[in-house]
């Protein structure tokens, strides 16, 4: 299947060259051009199927011309090598983990998803070594280098800022070693991206060596999404609970609810999606308005949502011809400041003894707000409350059990390159001078 750009000004590309790109020339997203229906008789069984059964279909539907029938089931299974489980936390409010990969994110399914169709196309072209630049702020570059660890033929470089990542978020990445290699920069986040930038277009460098990013407006980052809206669906289906489903998407870049519409245009019954925001509500302000205005991001207690300009909302908008009245139709939104996302970690907390993160306790406050009689919703918790130790203990004063895949990260030594926020030395060492 071949891809067209939401930009409109570069030619298509084949999956091949939409997953090495990541960005279309014209700057655009890659959007694939068909989305195809899944037969009634899939959903009229899809309550008995696996987590790995049901992506396996689903990405059939949008790989299954490109990648040969084995591998593709290869990568799925080897991918979702951990659960999604639905869990309920009050009467018709589910939280569907998302949790329950190696780095306690739901960035694993994309990153490691990514990770090995990138393998497969290198060792079918026989391409020479690729090399992956990420800058990370925190949990993109733990996902993406956890996805990447072993893939042959692919170098990693994971680019942040010196001191400026939680313990956590820092051991993640800096301990695996292998094909991994973590660059510690003196400077801040957006020096560590004008690195790669500048990596990007230099072509003394470019001739050198192969390079590739790994961010999320990558096809295969992005579209693996869909896979758990099906699995949290058939979970649902199977509880007696599917005629109408809510589903609600604590949303910073939009890549991960642009996933759950796609389901939705597969044929997915979702009755409706509420994309939940912090302070950074662009969003949520383009429904009320009609009118889209990014702005500087402001910094919030959900931060992996702190994003001022998302860039999959050009998906969205390609998705429904760019009817704000058929986007709104579909989505509805909500705006909560860091005292309500703690008001509500404390209240579901003290009430169930659930511990949501700061970012799904915006999804599940959505929820307890908009559902209507009748409706049962679920919440997407995209990441697992312990990767937010400090403010989570501080919300629910007490401590928080450390997850052992976390722990074990902790145990491991940090192993660093030290770098300057100049680029003529980052590029020095690429070069191995
Ligand atoms: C990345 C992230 C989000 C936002 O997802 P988008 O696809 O960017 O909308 C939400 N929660 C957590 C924990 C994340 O890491």
């Amino acid at each position: 299947m071949n891809y067209y750009s939401t930009n409109g000004r570069a030619a298509d590309a084949s999956l091949e060259e939409a997953v090495v790109k990541g960005l279309a020339s014209d700057k655009g997203l890659f959007m694939p051009h068909e989305i195809k229906r899944l037969p009634d008789s899939f959903f009229d069984e899809i309550q008995d199927l696996s987590f790995q059964e049901i992506a396996y279909r689903v990405a059939d539907a949008f790989f299954g011309e490109d990648v040969p029938a084995d591998t593709l089931k290869a990568i799925v299974y080897d991918t979702l090598s951990f659960d999604a489980p639905v869990v309920k936390v009050q009467d018709n409010i589910y939280s569907l983990e998302l949790f329950h990969g190696p780095t306690l994110a739901f960035k694993d399914v994309g990153g490691r998803f990514m990770a090995r169709l990138l393998g497969y196309f290198i060792r079918k072209e026989g391409k020479r070594q690729v090399n992956v630049l990420v800058a990370t702020s925190g949990d993109t570059g733990s996902a993406v280098a956890n996805g990447f660890l072993g893939v042959e033929g692919i170098h990693v470089y994971v680019l942040y800022p010196k001191g400026k990542v939680s313990e956590i978020q820092e051991k993640q990445f800096t301990t695996l070693g292998q094909n991994i290699t973590a660059i510690e920069v003196d400077g801040t986040f957006d020096d560590c991206q004008a690195l790669v930038k500048n990596a990007f277009m230099d072509e003394e460098l470019n001739r050198h060596m192969q390079l590739t990013s790994a961010n999320s407006i990558n096809v295969a980052r992005f579209l693996p999404q869909a896979f758990y809206y099906f699995y949290a669906y058939a979970q649902l289906k199977k509880a007696g609970k599917a005629d109408q489903v809510v589903v609600c998407v604590p949303s910073g870049n939009f890549g991960n609810i642009t996933a759950g519409l796609f389901g939705k245009h597969m044929g997915l019954p979702i009755k409706r999606f509420i994309a939940a925001n912090n302070r950074n509500d662009i969003f949520y302000q383009y429904l009320q308005t009609g009118q889209y205005c990014p702005r500087p991001s402001v910094a919030t207690i959900a931060n992996a949502m702190d994003v001022g300009d998302p860039s999959n909302f050009a998906r969205v908008l390609a998705l429904y011809e760019g009817s704000h009245a058929r986007i709104a139709a579909e989505i509805s939104g909500a705006t909560y400041t860091d005292e309500q996302i703690r008001e509500s970690v404390k209240q579901v907390y003290d009430a169930t003894g659930y511990l949501l993160d700061p970012h799904g306790a915006c999804g599940y406050r959505a929820l307890s707000e908009q559902l209507q009689p009748g409706e049962t919703g679920v919440f997407l918790e995209t990441a697992h409350p312990a990767k937010f130790l400090q403010t989570v203990e501080e919300i629910i004063g007490a401590p928080v059990e450390i997850p052992a895949k976390l722990q074990a990260f902790l145990k491991g030594t940090k192993q660093t390159v030290a770098m300057s926020k100049e680029f003529a030395a980052f590029k020095a060492y690429l070069l191995g001078e």
